[in-house]
Formats: C-alpha cells, sequence, structure tokens
C-alpha cells in the first residue's frame, strides 16, 4: 500500500488514517492544500475494493476540491474524507461520532459535508462532537425550506453556466428554443431541467430510476428516451448530471451535440478526453466550474447565509467559465486545462 508514490498523490498537505476498533470505523481524511483556507470536502462513504482504492479516492477528490473552491473564489481549500463500508450495513451512530471526534483533532483544518453514503442527517449528528461541520443549517430558498441541501444552488450554477457556454459557441444570449439532452434528473438534474424549461430550451431526458424519470415526464414538457440513447440525440448541448466518467471513448464518438456542459463530478473518464473534445469542436464546459454553486451555498452557511450575496456570488461562474473559453481559444487549447492552470495561479 502506497501514498506517497501513488499517481494521486499530489503533494498533499496531510492525509490522516483514523481507525476505532468499537465502531469499526476505518477512515482516511485528505488534505490536499490549506493555502486559501480551511480543507472542506464531503464525507464519502463506500464499500471500496481495497485500502488502496479509498486512498487514491480521498487523494483524487480532496486535490479536485482545491481547484474548485480555487476557481469559485472562496477562501477555502480542497480535502475529503472517505470511510471504508456499506453505508446500509456500517454506519451506525458510534461510527458517526468517531469520524466527527477523528475530524475535531484536526482542529478546523478540515470541515466535513456530505457526498455520497452519508446523509445532512449524519452530518447534523456529527455536528454534536465538533463544529467543522458544514451543511446542516436550515434555510429558506425560493424553492421552500431546505436542510441543507445545496442542489438547488448548484443547479442555479449549472444554469448560468449553461448560457456562458451558449452565449461563447453559439452566440446566442437566450436559451430559446435551445435543444438541450439531459442524463438525470436527481437533485440537481430536476432543478436544472425546470429552470431549462422555464427559460424556454426543449429538453430530452433520461435517467436509470424509472421513478425518477416518470416524475420528471410528468412535471416537464421535455421527450424522454433510453439512457444509451441520450449521448447520440441532435441536440446543441449535452447536460450530464448522473454519474462521473461519462465522457469516454465510448460516448464521445456518438456525441452531436456542440457544448458538454452539466453538474456531474469529474464527467471525463481520462485527461486525455478534454483534447477530444477540443478537437472534434465542441466545447466543455469544466465540471468542477460549473458545478461551484453547491459548495458556494455551503460556504455562505457557515459564514452568514445571505440570498443576495449567495447569488451574485454563484452568478460568478459566467464569467469564470467565459474567461476559460476565451484563454481556450486564444491559445487553442483544451478548456480543461486552461481551467486547471488558471485554478493553480488562484492557490
Ligand atoms: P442524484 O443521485 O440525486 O441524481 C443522479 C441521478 O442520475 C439519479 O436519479 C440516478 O438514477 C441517475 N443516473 C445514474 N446513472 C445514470 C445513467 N447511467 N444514466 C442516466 N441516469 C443515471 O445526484 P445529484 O445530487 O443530483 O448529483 C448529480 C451529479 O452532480 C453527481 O455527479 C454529483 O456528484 C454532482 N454534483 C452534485 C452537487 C449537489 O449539490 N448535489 C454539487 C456538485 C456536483
Amino acid at each position: 500500500m502506497s501514498v506517497f508514490t501513488d499517481p494521486d498523490f499530489d503533494d498533499h498537505e496531510q492525509v490522516v488514517f483514523c481507525s476505532d476498533a468499537a465502531s469499526g470505523l476505518k477512515a482516511v481524511i485528505a488534505i490536499h492544500n490549506c493555502r486559501r483556507g480551511p480543507a472542506l470536502g464531503g464525507c464519502r462513504m463506500w464499500a471500496y475494493g481495497s485500502e488502496q482504492d479509498a486512498i487514491r479516492d480521498a487523494l483524487r477528490l480532496s486535490r479536485g476540491m482545491t481547484y474548485k473552491s480555487a476557481m469559485a473564489r472562496l477562501p477555502l481549500g480542497g480535502g475529503k474524507s472517505v470511510v471504508i463500508g456499506d453505508p446500509q450495513r456500517d454506519k451506525s451512530r458510534a461510527l458517526l461520532e468517531a469520524l466527527a471526534r477523528a475530524v475535531d483533532r484536526l482542529g478546523g483544518r478540515y470541515i466535513v459535508a456530505e457526498d455520497s453514503g452519508t446523509s445532512v442527517a449524519d452530518m447534523q449528528l456529527m455536528r454534536h462532537f465538533t463544529p467543522h461541520v458544514a451543511g446542516v443549517e436550515e434555510r429558506v430558498t425560493a424553492d421552500g425550506v431546505i436542510s441543507g441541501d445545496p442542489s438547488p444552488a448548484t443547479a442555479y450554477g449549472v444554469l448560468v453556466g449553461i448560457r456562458a457556454a451558449v452565449k461563447a459557441r453559439l452566440g446566442r444570449d437566450d436559451l430559446a428554443g435551445v435543444r438541450i439532452a439531459l442524463q438525470g434528473v436527481g437533485h440537481v438534474g430536476l432543478a436544472l431541467a425546470r429552470r431549462l424549461e422555464a427559460a424556454g430550451a426543449r429538453l430530452w431526458i433520461t435517467d436509470v430510476r424509472r421513478d425518477a424519470l416518470s416524475r420528471a415526464a410528468h412535471e416537464l414538457d421535455a421527450t424522454v428516451v433510453e439512457p444509451d440513447a441520450i449521448f447520440g440525440l441532435d441536440v446543441d448541448l449535452f447536460a450530464p448530471c448522473a454519474l462521473g466518467a461519462v465522457i469516454d471513448d465510448r460516448s464521445l464518438p456518438q456525441l452531436r451535440a456542440a457544448i458538454v456542459a452539466g453538474a456531474a463530478n469529474n464527467q471525463l473518464a481520462e485527461a486525455r478526453h478534454d483534447a477530444e473534445l477540443f478537437r472534434r469542436g465542441i466545447l466543455y464546459a469544466p465540471d468542477y466550474v460549473i458545478n461551484a454553486g453547491g459548495i458556494i451555498d455551503i460556504h455562505y452557511e457557515r459564514t452568514g447565509y445571505d440570498h443576495a450575496a449567495v447569488k451574485r456570488h454563484i452568478e460568478g461562474i459566467q464569467d469564470s467559465l467565459t474567461e476559460i473559453f476565451h484563454r481556450s481559444r486564444e491559445q487553442q487549447r483544451p478548456t480543461g486545462e486552461i481551467a486547471d492552470r488558471m485554478a493553480e495561479e488562484l492557490f
């Protein structure tokens, strides 16, 4: 088992192994970079195939958080925690308490939030044992009372980003009649679809969960397609809002869209797909730039929630993307590469 020689190790400041025999906790907390501020990042609980897989996930995801927060101009660094175990079977009050105490021992250098396998309720429980928890406050948004759920803010940021991409690639100031294929109508995808529909876009939607899909189809004026059919549609924009690694050697040649812009994390299976999208003239909105609305929202929860300030900050995603698209055109380099260089100037 290796850390320093792992390909995903990127001079991380601190990697902490946490264990608690009584509750069965086995976790890794990775702090990539704290130059901009404390490392904020979610806690993922997953039945990893091996300890090395868990370490690698923590290293990769914490690095991604540094880039995301830097590009969103937040006073935050990048961190992430992973718990080895099946959340359905292994998650308990005692395990969450042990994890919270491990987070607390870091004295605020790492701030935990929810991620896959953990919930807002888990964070509320952990709050009893450490103040270094984010994404737990109830607040009233335009859509009703939301318990720390950052998805509506993420969806708003993606909408703003889609507007920037449509302007850059199609030369259009509005979304009326713009054809959009949206993959995944979960928390973010459905909220985004509602906003796109309100803006006049034409939608094609898909999801592997039949219940989620029929709920969305019932509510929206959208064409429903099978999951595999979403890539090859004759549309202007493909919006991945499901899983990561969706742009790969299989899906990429099928794409007919001129733009890829959506909420999913780690959309590119490999870094080389950034160059391949560029080569094919498909404008890619780098995922960690366009989907930063959620982390911006969580940040304001910690510093004092102010709707107008959150909205303004999220709207900055448009400026960041416009700058990335501009530099990409000027330098004839892929947008993902340009975004990485810009983020690195900021931390
Ligand atoms: P979610 O689980 O609520 O929704 C994802 C949806 O995608 C589900 O309905 C799922 O059934 C569907 N799906 C899974 N595989 C699919 C496939 N192959 N084809 C079609 N549909 C598929 O998750 P979410 O919170 O909406 O997040 C969506 C994506 O955005 C994730 O990649 C997440 O990491 C990313 N993201 C979310 C936030 C947030 O605020 N929730 C913030 C930043 C990034």
